[in-house]
């Protein structure tokens, strides 16, 4: 009981020295906000990605007798197939301060969503594991955290699924992909990754990253934990965009 009183007192300080914020607009989020981890004119602002998504990528669909999108129709995937929360164009600004100015915390409201909406189908996948794609480490000192990891953890918070952080390495500095084309983008990815554990028992794993583009990174990582024995690979991102 005192432990509870004396954890709610530390919390509470906690929140008047790093008051938590809206992810949408960065706003210091209110007291009645507090519990719902965004505020409240900002609620409906994100644009989920709703059914029909393309059974591949989970990518937007809007003619519901498609299966697949125009992508994944032309090109071959070496996951079984993945989910995104939103449409990238909704989420682009705090996308930025979640990566690049430190907002961390935005991973605790994004992780929850991802969790709520597609825990249900991960349990039907049969996830044993989830897995962050990895930063290279040098960059991650920089940046102070990866930013996948934080999704990860807090996916793994609400659906009850366990996080392996160390799984995966990324060994070598990639360029950012948003500079490159499709083709480059797999050959900047070549010998990027490696299986960081010798150990690997899984057979379904989930990837998770914040954003989802042509799937060279999540296709990257995929080959490595199949290398490793793992059999399916599926994945899960935060956003998406309309169409590439
Ligand atoms: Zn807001
Ligand atoms: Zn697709």
């Amino acid at each position: 009981m005192r432990m509870q009183y004396l954890d709610r007192i530390f919390n509470e300080m906690t929140d008047l020295i790093y008051p938590r914020r809206c992810p949408l607009c960065d706003r210091v989020l209110g007291r009645d906000e507090q519990k719902k981890l965004i505020c409240s004119e900002c609620e409906n602002k994100p644009v989920y990605i709703h059914s029909p998504y393309c059974l591949k990528c989970g990518k937007q669909l809007t003619d519901p007798n498609e299966e697949f999108c125009m992508d994944c129709r032309k090109r071959s995937h070496g996951f079984v197939r993945g989910v995104a929360l939103y449409d990238y164009s909704s989420i682009r600004v705090s996308m930025y301060r979640f990566k690049y100015s430190g907002r961390a915390e935005y991973a605790e409201f994004y992780g929850r969503e991802i969790g709520s909406v597609f825990g249900g189908l991960f349990r039907k996948w049969g996830i044993e594991a989830i897995v962050p794609v990895p930063m290279y480490a040098g960059k991650e000192r920089m940046r102070g955290y990866n930013q996948a990891e934080k999704l990860a953890e807090s996916i793994g918070r609400e659906s009850g699924i366990p996080v392996f952080r160390r799984l995966v390495k990324r060994v070598k500095n990639t360029k950012p992909m948003k500079l490159l084309g499709v083709g480059e983008r797999a050959a900047n990815l070549k010998n990027a990754f490696i299986i960081a554990s010798n150990d690997v028992k899984f057979n379904k794993v989930l990837l998770v990253d914040d954003i989802f583009t042509t799937g060279a990174t999540i296709d990257a990582v995929a080959e490595v934990l199949m290398d490793a024995g793992v059999s399916y690979v599926y994945f899960a991102a935060l956003s998406i965009g309309a169409g590439c």
